[in-house]
């Protein structure tokens, strides 16, 4: 991690403190070209959003896809107050952006919460009826 990668860093670490002081759970990020300089900023608004998703990781990758080549995406950097939760981590993951930077790790996050505060997983069956859910997709991917 280099000095730039700090700096920007205590952005996302400023962002997480400026979203806690909206009153919204205390997370913040922003991403970065190659040259350091800040393409774009989000912090987290899912409650004064109403909005489950509306962390600023999903935010970002949602902009990014958007609105970045994929050259450019693949040489941007997110940097991130806390490591992406599941639901981001699989927007990143198809955004193209090239890099992730974060301060918290999930695991120190949980360490600030108190005990049994996180989502429990929701019981799920299949898979089922693989004959008739395969037509659509089937040949879509080449
Ligand atoms: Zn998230």
């Amino acid at each position: 991690m280099t000095h730039d990668d700090e700096r920007l860093l205590r952005r996302a670490v400023e962002l997480a403190a400026s979203a806690r002081a909206d009153g919204n759970p205390p997370f913040g990020s922003l991403l970065a070209g190659p040259d350091g300089a800040v393409l774009a900023e989000e912090r987290n608004t899912s409650l004064t959003d109403h909005d489950i998703t509306a962390h600023p990781e999903l935010k970002l990758a949602r902009w990014a896809a958007r609105e970045l080549d994929p050259a450019t995406a693949a040489a941007t950097t997110m940097y991130t107050s806390c490591q992406p939760c599941g639901m981001c981590a699989g927007a990143i993951a198809r955004s193209g952006l090239g890099r992730v930077v974060y301060a918290l790790s999930g695991e120190q996050l949980d360490t600030l919460k108190p005990p049994g505060s996180g989502f429990p997983d929701v019981p799920s069956e299949g898979p089922a009826l693989f004959d008739e859910a395969r037509v659509p997709v089937e040949g879509y991917y080449r």
